[in-house]
């Protein structure tokens, strides 16, 4: 949708409040700077659309919403019902899916009303260990996800970088867990679904795909889809999808409960059901719908052809930036990469994930480290880094802009101990990222 300049001066948009607090509103500028100058290769980071931010700023923020669209427990939801219900519907298309829930405030939530959904504490499940490229609530031990319930690992190979489906196979068999959770943070490839759900079928094992990262190369059919295979997909809405920070929840099929859960009341119900009762009363309270109001102009936006070609463009960077590190010598962990991210093993240049973070922070270059699989360093210093292509493609960079970005971050990592060098790299991004204005109507 097209901004009218009248919208683009509205004091809601200039950063610098109305209410006179200016020590925070300094800070939110100087936030806008960061953003504006860097080079921003967090695999999960990008950059929303000015009407996306608009709508999370706005009095949907004042309303107490609890329960679903017509069916709440306050007054005055008349507007709110309709915001949520084309969140609804529009996300429902993104996907071509029977059932999505938009109210999960982060990708973490919906992780968390699944697993409450369908899992009694004590129930084994089998994720990605995260060392490997996993998520935390997928059973780590620091979170609820390892703490209730009994979680096994599957690994990547040690030599493909790739996921042990055998392993993964042969724990399901002897750990028959409940559910199994495929899906990462730090993996460049696509997944084998239909291998998945066949061992989880064998064991009466649910699977749930956690798409956060490539959600919206899978949107746009550019990788392979869990829908048909895995009972639930859980998101986040704010990496590859580029809308606000939240979660999401969606079955490809609301289908029969399989195995005769019951919900609190001891009636056996419909899954979608079960979803809906774990996020709200289950886990959450009062919904953002200011919040899910600009989920819905997100999705709107993944509709258009405009976001068609980014999700494009996205892949196309990430095999550009991949060929031009592999041409410096940097080991990119399973050799490249399908979707946005790579992870890389700096170990071959002697240097670790947390000084590279450190270094490349002050050329305004942000990525994090990140541990490889089998990593001989703690989570705190790594021997790699990750990095994406999201957020630079939203400023509007292309592939041929991906040699420039390596050729500045290989300055940086050659030059690790020399200061002026990193420096000088500094100044060179400021003024390679003049190119790309971002949110230029922000003045
Ligand atoms: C980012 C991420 C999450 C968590 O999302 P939050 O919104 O930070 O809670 C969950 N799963 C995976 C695989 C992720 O990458």
């Amino acid at each position: 949708m097209v901004q009218t300049a009248k919208e683009n001066s509205s004091p809601n948009l200039s950063f610098r409040g109305t209410g006179g607090d200016t020590l925070v509103f300094d800070i939110i500028r100087k936030e806008l700077e960061r953003q504006r100058h860097g080079i921003e290769l967090i695999a999960s980071e990008n950059f929303t659309s000015l009407q996306v931010m608009q709508a999370m700023g706005n009095v949907m923020t004042n309303k107490y919403a609890e329960g679903y669209p017509g069916r709440r427990y306050y007054g005055g939801c008349e507007f709110v019902d309709e915001v949520e219900q084309l969140a609804i519907d529009r996300l429902k298309q993104v996907f071509n899916c029977e059932y999505a829930n938009v109210q999960p405030h982060s990708g973490a939530q919906a992780n968390a009303s699944v697993m409450l959904a369908v899992l009694k504490p004590g129930d084994k499940i089998l994720g990605l260990d995260l060392s490997m490229g996993g998520h935390l609530t997928h059973g780590s031990p620091v979170n609820f996800s390892g703490k209730l319930y009994e979680a096994h690992f599957y690994t990547v190979e040690k030599e493909s970088g790739l996921v042990n489906y055998e392993e993964l196979e042969q724990k399901a068999r002897t750990e028959k867990p409940k559910m199994i959770v495929c899906g990462a943070s730090a993996y460049s490839r696509d997944w084998d679904y239909a291998r998945i759900r066949k061992v989880a079928d064998e064991v009466g094992a649910f699977v749930m795909a956690d798409i956060a990262h490539p959600a919206g190369l899978i949107a746009k059919g550019l990788l392979s889809s869990p829908f048909e295979h895995c009972h639930f997909v859980t998101s986040t809405t704010h990496k590859t999808l580029r809308g606000p920070r939240g979660g999401i929840i969606m079955m490809g099929k609301d289908f029969e409960n399989p195995f005769g859960l019951k919900d609190p009341k001891g009636n056996v119900r419909m899954m979608s059901n079960l979803l809906d009762m774990a996020v709200f009363p289950g886990t959450q309270g009062g919904p953002l719908e200011h919040v899910i109001a600009a989920k819905a102009i997100s999705f709107g936006e993944i509709l258009s052809e405009d976001y068609t070609a980014y999700a494009k463009q996205i892949q196309a960077n990430a095999q550009a930036m991949a060929k031009a590190l592999v041409a410096k010598d940097y080991h990119l962990i399973s050799g490249g990469t399908d979707n946005h991210l790579m992870l890389i093993d700096l170990r071959n240049k002697n240097i670790t994930g947390k000084k590279a973070q450190e270094t490349l922070d002050k050329a305004h270059i942000t990525l994090n480290k990140n541990a490889v699989p089998y990593d001989d360093k703690s989570p705190f210093v790594t021997s790699g880094i990750r990095v994406g292509v999201p957020a630079i493609t939203t400023r509007g960079m292309k592939e041929g802009h991906m040699q420039t970005v390596v050729d500045l971050l290989d300055k940086v990592l050659m030059n690790i101990d020399d200061a002026a060098t990193v420096k000088n790299v500094s100044e060179e991004v400021k003024e390679f990222m003049r190119q790309f204005p971002l949110y230029p109507e922000l003045g």
